[in-house]
């Protein structure tokens, strides 16, 4: 697999990619600051059904719908990363 693929992280590689520091910054950003354009709006009523994605520049993408109108919304997750980040995600893309 080439190292700069984009892929979806299961549930349990979202869990072991981000420590709990990194998880409470990711709940803020997805509660606080998911940019609705349909609503033109932070989603008012919060993000359903999301995914994350880990992209090729090992940054991890959130995809989503807004709660209140279902229209598609992403947000990149500027989380920052510790010193073993890295080697958390060499681990999913050898996997
Ligand atoms: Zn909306």
């Amino acid at each position: 697999m080439p190292q700069d693929e984009e892929i979806e992280l299961a549930s349990a590689q979202f869990d072991n990619l981000l420590n709990r520091e990194q998880k409470e910054a990711f709940n803020y950003l997805l509660k606080h600051t998911v940019f609705c354009p349909n609503c033109r709006n932070i989603c008012p009523q919060g993000v359903v059904d999301h995914i994350t994605v880990l992209t090729d520049a090992d940054e991890v993408l959130m995809k989503g719908k807004c709660a209140k109108c279902g229209s598609g919304v992403t947000r990149l997750m500027l989380i920052e990363e510790d010193a073993c980040f890295a080697d958390r995600v060499k681990e999913i893309r050898n996997n």
